[in-house]
């Protein structure tokens, strides 16, 4: 089992073989022209059959691999974005922070790690990307996200980490 990915799995430079012409069905086309549309999630392409030298347009879906999360124990379960911001909820109750702040962070996490090669992310590292948000939005919420998360064993640890925050601009 050598297979490369989807992505390496290319002929020569704008030309490949899943795009049958419609007019002639010849399988190979080379692309003229390629824009993203749909905010990127979609590719508008221009080809040129190889064959007929018709052209005709496709459209391509980006695949949105699904992402895993790791728990502690080992148990994985798919991403969700709604739990980032459920969690960041809990944390910033009765604190000034808007709902649209707290999507746009989990939006955010959500694209980095789909930008990442990685599949499967751990729920710490999940954990410490929504802490970078967090402080940035409200030192409390922050900190007491931070609190469960890390999971401080007792107050001396607490009052470290409250004590780097205050330190630490
Ligand atoms: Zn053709």
């Amino acid at each position: 089992m050598n297979e490369k990915p989807f992505h390496k799995r290319r002929l020569k430079k704008g030309i490949d073989l899943s795009m049958k012409c419609p007019f002639c069905g010849y399988s190979e086309s080379k692309v003229v022209d390629s824009r993203p549309a749909e905010e990127g999630a979609t590719i508008r392409r221009r080809r040129e059959c190889l064959s007929c030298q018709k052209r005709f347009t496709t459209y391509e879906i980006m695949e949105r691999l699904p992402l895993i999360v790791v728990k502690k124990d080992g148990s994985r379960q798919t991403f969700d974005k709604q739990k980032l911001v459920n969690g960041m909820l809990r944390a910033c109750e009765k604190r000034p922070v808007p709902l649209a702040e707290l999507t746009d962070v989990a939006d955010q996490i959500e694209q980095d790690l789909q930008n990442s090669l990685e599949r499967e992310i751990k729920t710490t590292d999940i954990g410490e990307m929504i802490m970078t948000g967090l402080k940035s939005l409200d030192e409390v919420a922050y900190v007491r996200f931070a609190s469960v998360y890390r999971q401080f064993r007792d107050i001396n640890s607490f009052m470290d980490e409250l004590n780097r925050l205050l330190t630490d601009d």
